[in-house]
């Protein structure tokens, strides 16, 4: 390694090359490059679908019609000129922008938000300031951690959206194929590599997969988007079963035929708002290899997925078409050879994850050193304090920060003598370090102030719940409140022990309304997952504070002792 990099930034280079290695160390023969070597011209397998689907006399949706006419990737020259010209994409344009990484969200805003990518949710502490700076100079001066772990940064002009990419670029980031029909970020266990419980360090596999996406062009224009996460067993979960397909690092057990070890479980077709978490495929698959069987499944997905209704087009409808098992034998076809199986008791019980251990000082693997979860409520950081927590993570820590799908951040490689040190410094940003059980289990999505989607202010809803139950009710251990703004469900609100969902709420028969919320109770996810059952229709959001305070009271009160929201 030479040149002019600094200490920090040679030490994320090697890191980089290093995980890149990991990844490819065992690779079974050929692993190492897509599955089938295909066409990128008129014939791309995407392409060559949807000629299929009109050949079976269907119609195919307005959005895959402009997929054909151009693919996003094709249009960054338009993007540069309308930049330059300061005007926001129109119609199908929106779609291809997006891309980029470049969302157009008018009305809520008439801006740009733009969503990064970073696999397995580590920066740098001089990429995380650099994304400050980006923040402060080209967007509102703030960016939201996402419950994919990821970063958004909201309110970009017209006029600033393609330079902002391009210093993403300069900072070794990107946001390439974070928008659209693609492949999204790459979530991974944010403890990976200094977690004492963790059976697998994901950062290597999350790498190589995210820089196999952002190098193979056919795969992007999927049906619909697609999610992959790494589980490595960690203490903090990854939410992966929330996921298209979920890697859990699972430990097998002599006697069922295989090696014993770690290897990845995959589970296939999690999709929350829909009410289906990734499913058990009885498949188990060397670390290293997945790259290889994300490919194939994500190449069988774009021969048979649905082109003609976005509603029916995410991995989930393929399966319930096909069957897992029919699915499978497509992937293996691909592959040109079986998966290897095991019953569900040759795999250990995953170590259990703590829902506490995304906030607060937490040991590491490494002696003497610890990681730090900070509280960011709802996910939002100023630049200020983006900019003090970089300097906390470079002078204090290891130099990394990771974000969680609790949207917040931790910082890691913390020596034991400068915990105190490091506490107030968080404090001094107005963050939070300690473990609070409310807030460790508020998530909010952009909601109806950033999204056009939203039926209500989630991010205020969120605020206004913490700040009502915070003095009213005393939480032992977290529940998880989860308030989305529409059915897509970006916070997930199926899987929280308490979902809010945004409705539009009547208030008088000429058809006036207000933001509220349909509320949901029972969900869960990992060990206990669960899909949330409604049980308040048309709660105003003004209302939802305290009727979330007399639900967490209620159970409080009657719980018998140590018996959890979820079982309660
Ligand atoms: Fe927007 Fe709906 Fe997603 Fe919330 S759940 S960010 S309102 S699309």
């Amino acid at each position: 390694m030479s040149g002019d990099f600094t200490v920090d930034q040679k030490r994320y280079l090697e890191g980089f090359m290093s995980g890149a290695q990991v990844a490819r160390a065992g690779r079974a023969p050929g692993g190492g490059s897509p599955a089938t070597a295909e066409p990128t011209g008129p014939d791309a397998p995407s392409l060559k679908a949807m000629a299929r689907t009109e050949a079976e006399g269907k119609k195919l949706c307005p959005e895959e019609k402009a997929k054909r006419e151009e693919m996003g990737l094709d249009a960054w020259p338009r993007m540069e000129e309308a930049a330059r010209e300061g005007v926001y994409p129109k119609g199908p344009d929106i779609l291809r922008w997006k891309y980029h990484g470049l969302f157009y969200v008018a009305p809520a805003q008439d801006s740009f938000m733009c969503r990064l990518r970073m696999p397995n949710g580590i920066l740098t502490h001089w990429q995380f300031r650099g994304i400050a700076d980006i923040a402060e100079i080209h967007g509102g001066g703030y960016a939201d951690v996402t419950t994919r772990a990821n970063l958004q940064i909201r309110e970009i002009p017209a006029t600033d959206g393609v330079i902002l990419l391009e210093k993403l670029v300069d900072l070794g980031l990107t946001a390439k194929g974070s928008g659209g029909d693609n492949i999204r970020n790459v979530t991974g266990t944010p403890t990976a590599g200094i977690d004492p419980q963790e059976l697998l360090d994901t950062r290597p596999y999350a790498k190589a997969w995210h820089h196999h996406i952002l190098n193979t062009r056919t795969l992007y224009g999927l049906p619909r988007k697609f999610n992959v996460a790494f589980d490595g067993a960690g203490q903090i979960g990854a939410l992966e079963d929330t996921n298209d397909i979920g890697f859990q690092a699972v430990e097998v057990k002599e006697g069922f035929g295989v090696e014993p070890g770690v290897w990845f479980r995959l589970a296939l077709g999690g999709i929350t708002g829909h009410k289906d978490f990734a499913r058990d495929t009885g498949v188990i698959l060397p670390p290293a290899d997945a790259t290889k069987v994300a490919d194939a499944i994500i190449r069988v997905f774009i021969d048979t997925g649905d082109r003609t209704d976005r509603k029916k087009a995410r991995l989930k409808y393929v399966l319930d078409a096909l069957g897992f098992d029919g699915f499978l034998k497509k992937v293996e076809e691909r592959l040109g050879a079986p998966f290897v199986r095991v019953p569900a008791d040759a795999v250990k019980p995953r170590p259990e994850a703590d829902r506490m251990a995304h906030l607060g000082v937490r040991p590491q693997k490494q002696a003497g050193l610890n990681w730090i979860g900070i509280g960011v409520p709802v996910g939002r950081m100023t630049a200020a304090q983006m900019r003090g927590l970089a300097d906390i993570a470079q002078n204090l820590g290891d130099g990394d920060l990771r974000l969680t799908v609790w949207q917040n951040v931790l910082v890691s490689g913390v020596p034991d003598a400068r915990v105190t040190v490091a506490k107030a410094a968080i404090t001094a940003l107005g963050l939070t370090a300690d473990a609070d059980a409310l807030q460790a289990g508020i998530v909010a999505c952009t909601g109806a102030a950033g999204c056009r989607f939203g039926n209500a202010d989630t991010k205020a809803t969120a605020r206004a719940i913490a700040a009502y139950c915070g003095p009213r009710v005393a939480l032992d251990s977290p529940v998880n409140i989860h308030v989305t703004g529409c059915h897509n469900s970006c916070a997930q609100h199926y899987i929280g022990d308490i979902g809010l969902i945004g409705a539009r709420v009547a208030i008088n028969e000429d058809g006036d309304t207000v933001d509220g919320y349909n509320l949901l109770v029972g969900g869960g996810f990992g060990t206990e997952a669960a899909i949330a059952q409604e049980l308040f229709e048309q709660v105003k959001a003004e209302d939802a504070p305290a009727l979330v305070e007399r639900l967490l009271s209620g159970w409080t009160a009657q719980r018998l002792p140590g018996e959890t929201f979820a079982a309660f």
